[in-house]
């Protein structure tokens, strides 16, 4: 199968013929259908988190259940569904005391004794004979940018017919991961006061959550002003160009009398976070979504957490995604949910590169690579 693979921190992907297993007795293979270019991916291209390579990309997908394993139980062949990068054991301490996407059980991967699941043949024998294959990483436990994933049962969940592929991929990370980060991690309630940082994918996801938790002021705050024009259709009451103030913090707690009772940071920079806790009002909880690349600090004043104050980290939303991605599978189609707005781009999966070249430069973009 074609797959777009990671063999050099800071180089192109390169589009190789990569080979796949069958599935082990919980494994399931997918056809891809549809993945989404995020930010994470070129978190890793560009080396601000390591990765074992070569690897293949990508981790925003939804595609159709070709084969399954004789133990699996979730999904079966012909099921729709979405992945999600973060499989869980269902036993463990972190599974069942409801935090489950923080499950790191290695029973979801294959061991080192095992065939990996993703490999490329080796033919240079003298006379063009198999000798030893070179294993391919599993790129968070999925690998979507390939016209195959095989995946732990646990690591994807079937939604209904009707549900578009492309959109149903964002769901599979982006909006998971900024609607969950409201109604999970940090539990906006009805009334309450919001500010999000940064709107990309996530960032909009975390505003259109929001607004669907019913949070009273929703403030958006980003550098590029028609990211701030959509994200008024996405929810914001009001918005900030942060371009335009001196002092982002200084500018919500204004416009709030006193600070906002949940902030987000989806960009992922140290001195987002930091302004993402100083923009809170007494009680408030800062939650930082965005990847700070590995090794920054993050400075906060002490005397801030006399008037409890909280920052926290959101992974993925807190999902609990088998029952949340098809929720929000019915949220989009009922209208509440805003999918159509964020892809700004169909690509064939040789023009993945383009996609990470429109991310660095900050525009408004999301590109979903889509197979036939
Ligand atoms: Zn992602
Ligand atoms: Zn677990």
């Amino acid at each position: 199968m074609k797959a777009a693979v990671l063999r050099e921190v800071g180089k192109p992907l390169q589009i190789e013929d990569v080979s796949i297993g069958k599935p082990g007795p919980r494994e399931v293979l997918i056809r891809t259908k549809a993945a989404g270019v995020c930010h994470s991916d070129l978190h890793f291209v560009e080396g601000s988190y390591s990765h074992p390579l070569p690897a293949v990309l990508g981790h925003e997908s939804a595609g159709i259940v070709e084969a399954v394993g004789s133990e699996v139980r979730t999904v079966k062949v012909g099921d729709h569904v979405i992945t999600c990068l973060n499989p869980y054991c269902g036993h463990c301490e972190v599974c069942l005391t409801g935090h489950m996407n923080l499950c790191i059980s290695p029973e979801t991967k294959r061991g080192k004794g095992e065939e990996p699941r993703l490999f490329r043949e080796d033919l240079s024998g003298p006379n063009g004979e198999r000798t030893g294959d070179t294993k391919m990483a599993q790129f968070l436990n999925l690998s979507s940018f390939a016209e195959m994933m095989l995946v732990h049962e646990h690591a994807c969940v079937a939604i209904r017919k009707d549900m578009p592929f492309d959109r149903a991929a964002l769901i599979g990370c982006s909006v998971m991961t900024g609607v969950g980060s409201v109604v999970h991690t940090s539990n906006v309630r009805p009334g309450e006061t919001v500010a999000v940082i940064g709107c990309g994918g996530v960032g909009l996801a975390t505003i259109n959550g929001a607004a669907i938790a019913g949070a009273g002021r929703i403030i958006a705050i980003d550098r590029v002003p028609a990211k701030l024009e959509l994200a008024k259709t996405f929810g914001a009451t009001d918005v900030i160009d942060a371009g335009a103030v001196d002092d982002v913090a200084k500018a919500v707690v204004e416009l709030t009398s006193g600070g906002v009772q949940h902030s987000f940071e989806a960009i992922g920079l140290k001195a987002t976070a930091e302004a993402s806790f100083k923009m809170l009002r007494r009680g408030g909880t800062a939650n930082v979504i965005g990847m700070i690349p590995v090794g920054t600090k993050i400075e906060l004043h002490g005397v801030d957490f006399l008037g409890e104050r909280r920052i926290q980290g959101s992974y993925m939303g807190s999902n609990r995604f088998p029952v949340d991605m098809p929720r929000l599978v019915d949220a989009y189609m009922a209208g509440k949910l805003k999918l159509d707005e964020l892809i700004s781009r169909r690509i064939r999966l040789e023009e993945v590169n383009s996609a990470f070249d429109e991310l660095k430069r900050g525009e408004l973009a999301r590109s979903v690579i889509v197979f036939d």
